[in-house]
């Protein structure tokens, strides 16, 4: 079959990078790219530190105009897709204007789980998915202002640590007994909490909103262990629901996300999804969702490798980072092992900790962790790719 048209719906992370990826590798067709944000495709790793610290000096922009051009890409932004129809090979649009598809690839991110005991209050809540909510957040992280983070994983850590180089006041709520838990070993997330103790953040664990109300303009939050808190805005981050019901309501196969195979495709051939929206069925037997900007990547690659009959880069190991507080944090391959091993790092340039942590399997790296020492990933994504033996690596650091 000839490929004469590509809806990709969508334009942020995966999205932009498969219009690079199907050019890259040829493709002549037509592209049409379908956004419901008002902005060209943007990054979102800057939007919880850069873009809060420093606005005036922060590109996010993947894609300008210009380049959008010389790529032939046909753009329509503000307008949601809000049916797929996938029998006549058409996508509605909010406005009801129908555009014909011959593949479709499904790249709609995800949203914020919402907390209805806060979205209740109306008033000085935030949660931070995307440009506008960062900019909004802009004249929250400020000096006079006592903040409530709500959610001890990445949104809530990088925001707290963004508070505090702003000196505003910040407590952090997490439910569970640990930071970053659905990430993050025991050593980084203990490594974690020492840091943004030290650094001002109140941290409280294994705690809970009971109830919330607004009293003079501030926010007041009972917690389950009886204690009041009082702030001028709440930020909650407790994670995000995929961006999928456009693949509910056209049958597709979704658990939560949506069911892609080993290239992107969903249960309808024509119709691929990438990156926070989708869960690949893996080597293991089972799905996996990954919400990284890595995964985007890579997943909206696959696809235009698939579209255009390329065979599959050889998988490395699965690799995201988080900047908090001065330390930039990198993570590789399979983080939910036990066995973890410390390096400090004997050269470092700087005054903070630095160490690689690695994960071990019987006595094999499948895992490692570097803290302020972004340069020997490399080395170690490697190390995990050909399943070195730790005893054989104890020079690295
Ligand atoms: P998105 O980039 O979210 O793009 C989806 C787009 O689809 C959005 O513009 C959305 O509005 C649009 N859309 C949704 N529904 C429709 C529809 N019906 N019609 C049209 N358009 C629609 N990852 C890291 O690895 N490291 C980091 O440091 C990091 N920092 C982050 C910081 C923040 C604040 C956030 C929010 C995420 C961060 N991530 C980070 C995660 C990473 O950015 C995401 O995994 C990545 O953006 C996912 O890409 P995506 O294309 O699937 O979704
Ligand atoms: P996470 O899932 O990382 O963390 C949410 C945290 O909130 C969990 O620890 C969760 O605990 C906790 N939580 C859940 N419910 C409550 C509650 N009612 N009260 C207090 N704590 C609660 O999601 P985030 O919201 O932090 O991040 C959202 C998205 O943004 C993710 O896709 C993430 O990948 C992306 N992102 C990535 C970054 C990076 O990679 N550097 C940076 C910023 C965002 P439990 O697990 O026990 O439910």
């Amino acid at each position: 079959m000839t490929i004469n048209t590509i809806v990709i719906i969508g334009a942020g992370q995966a999205g932009a990078n498969a219009i690079l990826q199907l050019r890259q590798h040829q493709y002549q067709g037509k592209i049409i790219l379908i956004g419901d944000e008002k902005y060209l495709p943007y990054e979102r790793p800057p939007l919880s530190k850069d873009v809060i610290l420093n606005p005036d000096s922060t590109k996010v922009e993947i894609l300008s105009e210009q380049k959008l051009q010389e790529l032939k890409v046909d753009v329509i932004l503000n307008h949601a897709v809000q049916k797929i129809h996938r029998m006549e090979h058409w996508v509605e649009l909010s406005g009801g204007e129908k555009i014909h598809y011959d593949k479709l690839l499904i790249a709609t991110g995800a949203a914020p789980r919402r907390l209805p005991i806060l979205d209740a209050l109306a008033k000085h809540v935030y949660t931070l998915r995307n440009l506008d909510d960062a900019q909004a957040l802009i004249s929250v992280l400020q000096p006079d202002q006592r903040l409530i983070l709500v959610g001890g994983g990445v949104i809530g850590l990088e925001l707290a640590s963004s508070a505090r180089a702003k000196q505003a006041e910040v407590v952090l709520l997490e439910v569970g007994s640990t930071l970053m838990g659905r990430s993050a070993p025991r050593l980084l997330s203990d490594f974690l909490l020492t840091q943004h103790r030290q650094a001002g953040v109140d941290i409280r664990l294994d705690t809970q909103i009971t109830a919330a109300k607004l009293e003079n303009d501030h926010i007041i939050l009972d917690l389950n262990h009886g204690e009041q808190l009082q702030a001028n805005a709440v930020i909650y981050g407790i994670g995000v629901i995929p961006n999928a019901q456009l693949a509910i309501d056209a049958g597709l196969d979704v658990d939560f996300a949506i069911q892609v195979n080993e290239n992107c495709q969903t249960s309808d051939p024509d119709i691929y999804a990438a990156g926070d929206v989708a869960t690949q069925l893996g080597e293991d037997g089972h799905y996996h969702r990954v919400e990284t900007w890595e995964n985007a990547n890579l997943q909206a690659a696959i696809f235009a490798r698939h579209v255009m009959n390329i065979e599959h880069p050889k998988a490395s190991p699965a690799w995201f980072w988080t900047d908090q507080l001065g330390f930039n944090i990198q993570f590789a391959g399979d983080l939910h092992v036990s066995d973890w091993h410390i390096r400090k790092i004997k050269d470092s340039k700087t005054t903070l900790p630095s160490f690689i942590a690695y994960g071990l399997k019987d006595e094999i790296i499948v895992a490692a962790i570097t803290v302020n020492a972004a340069k020997k990933m490399r080395a170690l994504k490697k190390m995990i790719s050909s399943q070195t033996s730790f005893a054989s690596i104890t020079e690295i650091a």
